[in-house]
């Protein structure tokens, strides 16, 4: 479904992808995990278009997206949870929700509320509380909520644990894998929390400093002894 060979991305003079090629099938969790710094959110940002890849593709369901404004991406049915969430502080939730809904239709609109309460039963107990007021395990469910409001056949998650109690991850988990069951969206999830993220995942991939060292299956890497030792052990 989503396929990117070669990419590298810059900050000025720093490379930060150095030639990055993965592919995401369609139907899966694909996770990529790494550590501070290696590069997963530079990836995530460069498959949205902002920044670019100065060279390699991208391409998603055959089409090439690599030099596409951020917002036909978004149109093409791609959305993305950010790190740090980024959720309208002063906005209620069910307004932060509101914004979410590109090409929401009024019935559909109603359809993507009422499955989102159902997926995170606490955002529609809070759904008229600002959003600046929410525990970080809410504001990091309000994220992916978001997001989810646009109808997208690709998400992409970028370190949705991060922070979070042991207890809300494993409920932000939970929803991660119903949303790819039930709901038939294709993952991308961007992890530290390299335990949790293999253990779901269909497909996973190592970055270390801007390449991809290690893919395999999410259960080959969990009981790889490199993986083990430099993301599991002591984690
Ligand atoms: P983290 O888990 O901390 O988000 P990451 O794997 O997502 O790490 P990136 O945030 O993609 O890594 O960063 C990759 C490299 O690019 C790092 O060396 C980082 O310092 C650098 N970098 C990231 N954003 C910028 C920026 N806006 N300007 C300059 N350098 C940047």
């Amino acid at each position: 479904m989503l396929a990117i060979s070669g990419v590298h991305t810059f900050y000025g003079a720093i490379e930060a992808l150095k030639g990055v090629s993965l592919e995401v099938e369609a139907g899966e969790i694909s996770t990529l995990i790494g550590s501070n710094g290696a590069g997963k959110s530079t990836l995530l940002m460069t498959i949205c278009g902002s920044p670019r890849a100065r060279w390699g593709r991208v391409l998603f369901e055959g089409k090439d997206i690599t030099s596409m404004p951020t917002h036909e991406i978004v149109q093409l049915g791609i959305a993305q949870s950010p790190e740090g969430r980024r959720i309208f502080s002063r906005m209620t939730v069910y307004e932060n929700l509101q914004m979410g809904a590109i090409r929401n239709t009024e019935d559909r609109f109603e359809r993507n509320v009422s499955r989102v309460f159902e997926l995170f039963p606490r955002l529609k107990e809070r759904r008229n509380q600002r959003g600046g007021t929410l525990s970080g395990g809410e504001q990091q469910m309000l994220a992916v909520a978001r997001a989810l409001m646009s109808e997208p056949r690709m998400l992409l998650l970028d370190e949705p644990s991060l922070g979070l109690a042991p207890m809300i991850v494993k409920q932000i988990f939970e929803v991660i894998q119903q949303i790819n069951q039930d709901d038939q969206v294709t993952v991308f999830l961007v992890e530290q929390n390299a335990f949790h993220a293999l253990r779901l995942a269909h497909r996973g991939y190592v970055m270390v400093n801007g390449n991809i060292t290690m893919s395999g299956t999410g259960k080959e890497l969990l009981v790889n002894p490199e993986v083990r030792a430099a993301y599991l052990e002591g984690g």
